[in-house]
């Protein structure tokens, strides 16, 4: 089997150790084997993006939008096959995947016109006779440090706004899907896009991901992932004071109130607690339901998900996928523990589902009777269980969705004007939806959120600009 390897100053190279990825849906399969590097390989792509960061900072937006238009243009073309790479290494859904990939594609796109639209302004100074301008300058070599649940997407919005406003990149993907991040280098490598402007070691966290966070010459980090990673980062990057942004977890309400319409609300929480396995951090992991509609709610849901199809990502009528490798399944049935011993009632689910193919199934999960004091109303889990929390009214359902360490999305499902307009106004979420489900979202507007689930400028749309460029301010006697 080929040994696909690490992309450092233009030239494929070894790495240190080599990784087998295996197919969550079937572990007899091995989808590819992957070099992986360390402290070393992370020294050299750092140095090959230093050398490369001049020109590419001087590049002009015609050369950039060129790249970024190839990059997307491929990307989209190929979306069927890099959907089905991404279905076998993750265990998405084959639909569910095709359309990562397609936003993939159309987030190049995006910013091939951002490097177009770079503005700046010239305004006149307090002082008389003096000229002053704002411009925005790259950072010069930007650490990417991605995680496995969205793995060409996420590397994708970190890597197009970087390259777009004259940043150098070294991308360090998650350790269980390094096929998409290299089917994506690959592209990327054969783009006209000069040697050494994007670089790719794939490795551990612990090593090649810690050596790019710690390493002098790396001016930003952008990391997606969770909060207790996160927070080691953010550590390590004051500590150098360089600069970063991190979008971490989430623990995401659905309020569902008595007038809200019901075949709306159960499509609302069953895409959004239990599509992609899951695992998304804008998953709608608690339900909160007013006394009114809660029983007609909780039977509708539980109905709904008893005829979901668990099962390899890849078969057509595979609607829920597997957990993405061993130690995720174990952690969502070792909360489904947990919530038993709190005294949640377990409507359904929960339970490990045997398919054809030997992979890591489990049937989505609904628990009742919660209290959001419990671990499994607190804790973000990651796996298809969601929780359903009783509420009186509108008040005491803000109160219960804004009580969380959380704060990525929000929703509520509503047919009340001044309901909405009061959750979208009172909502302590980056992102707020109404009659919407709490995941999927656009890839031309900012995303990101507030408490443990964001820190520093958002990502995607030209909000991006913020992070992966610095202000200047010059000042000129006329
Ligand atoms: P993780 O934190 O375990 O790993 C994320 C990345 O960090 C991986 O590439 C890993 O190798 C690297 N890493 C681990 N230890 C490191 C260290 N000490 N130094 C540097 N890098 C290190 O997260 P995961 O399990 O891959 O992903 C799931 C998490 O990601 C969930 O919490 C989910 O909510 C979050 N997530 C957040 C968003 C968002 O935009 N808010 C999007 C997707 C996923």
């Amino acid at each position: 089997m080929e040994l696909h390897k690490l992309l450092i100053g233009g030239k494929w190279v070894d790495g240190s150790r080599v990784r087998d990825n295996i197919n969550p849906s079937d572990v007899t399969e091995v989808v590819g084997r992957f070099t992986e590097g360390g402290a070393g390989e992370i020294d050299a792509a750092v140095a090959a993006a230093g050398e490369a960061a001049p020109a590419w900072a001087a590049s002009g937006p015609q050369q950039r939008f060129d790249v970024l238009d190839f990059i997307g243009s491929e990307i989209l073309a190929r979306k069927q096959e890099l959907g089905l790479l991404l279905a076998r290494e993750e265990g998405k859904t084959l639909p569910e995947a095709v359309g990562e990939v397609g936003r993939a594609g159309q987030i190049f796109k995006f910013y091939a016109g951002e490097a177009l639209r770079l503005r700046g302004e010239r305004i006149p100074s307090t002082r008389p006779g003096v000229m002053v301008e704002v411009t925005r300058e790259p950072l010069g070599v930007v650490g990417m440090i991605t995680p496995w649940n969205f793995p060409i997407a996420i590397p994708a919005w970190k890597i197009a706004p970087a390259l777009a406003f004259g940043n150098t990149v070294v991308l360090k993907p998650a350790e269980l899907t390094p096929a998409c991040a290299w089917a994506l280098a690959d592209i990327i490598h054969r783009s006209d896009l000069p040697p050494g402007v994007f670089n790719m070691v794939n490795g551990a966290g612990s090593e090649a991901g810690a050596a790019l966070v710690q390493h002098r010459d790396v001016a930003g980090i952008s990391f997606t992932g969770s909060v207790e990673t996160g927070r080691g980062i953010a550590a390590a990057c004051i500590g150098r004071m360089a600069k970063f942004q991190l979008e971490m977890g989430g623990k995401n309400p659905l309020i569902v109130l008595d007038d809200a319409d019901l075949d709306t609300a159960v499509a609302c929480a069953v895409n959004g607690a239990f599509f992609s396995t899951g695992q998304r951090c804008t998953a709608s992991s608690r339900l909160i339901v007013t006394e009114g509609i809660h029983d007609r709610f909780v039977n509708a849901v539980s109905e709904k998900i008893a005829s979901l199809v668990v099962g390899d990502a890849v078969a057509s009528d595979t609607q829920i996928g597997p957990a993405v490798d061993g130690r995720q399944l174990e952690k969502n049935l070792a909360y489904m523990d947990i919530g038993r011993k709190e005294g949640a009632e377990l409507v359904r689910g929960g339970e490990r589902v045997t398919c054809e193919k030997d992979g890591f199934y489990m049937s989505p999960a609904l628990f009742v009777n919660t209290r959001n004091d419990m671990r499994i109303n607190r804790e973000e889990i990651f796996g298809p269980i969601a929780t359903v929390l009783k509420a009186a009214d509108l008040e005491e359902a803000m109160a219960l969705a804004n009580d969380t360490p959380f704060g990525l999305s929000a929703g509520i499902c509503t047919t009340s004007l001044s309901a909405a307009e009061h959750f979208k106004a009172n909502a302590r979420a980056g992102m707020v939806m109404v009659n919407l489900p709490t995941a999927g979202v656009d890839y031309h507007v900012p995303f990101g959120g507030t408490k443990a689930s964001s820190y520093g400028s958002r990502e995607q749309g030209s909000h991006a600009a913020e992070f992966y460029t610095t202000v200047k301010t010059a000042y000129q006697l006329a």
